[in-house]
């Protein structure tokens, strides 16, 4: 079975598969994680559900932001399984 590490954790691919294939169909552009609404204090990454939220600590307070759903992805999927290899 082939597994995929992310964030120090394994996961099957074929439970991550779903995902990666729609964020590659969808536009993101990097930046500091933010929100429009007082209430929303994070969002999780669409790929593996690492959250992400204003702090010290770029891994969670920078991520990958899709303003046509207002979706996230951390940066570790995007750069692992999204980015486009040219
Ligand atoms: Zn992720």
């Amino acid at each position: 079975m082939e597994m995929v590490t992310i964030h120090g954790d394994e996961w099957k691919k074929e439970d991550v598969e779903e995902p990666i294939a729609w964020a590659k169909t969808k536009k993101w552009s990097k930046t500091q994680w933010y929100s429009d609404s007082e209430n929303w204090d994070h969002d999780h990454c669409q790929i593996c559900w690492w959250k992400l939220y204003k702090s010290e600590q770029p891994e969670h307070a920078i991520g990958y932001h899709n303003s046509e759903n207002d979706n996230w992805l951390c940066t570790e999927c995007f750069e692992q399984f999204v980015e486009i290899e040219t």
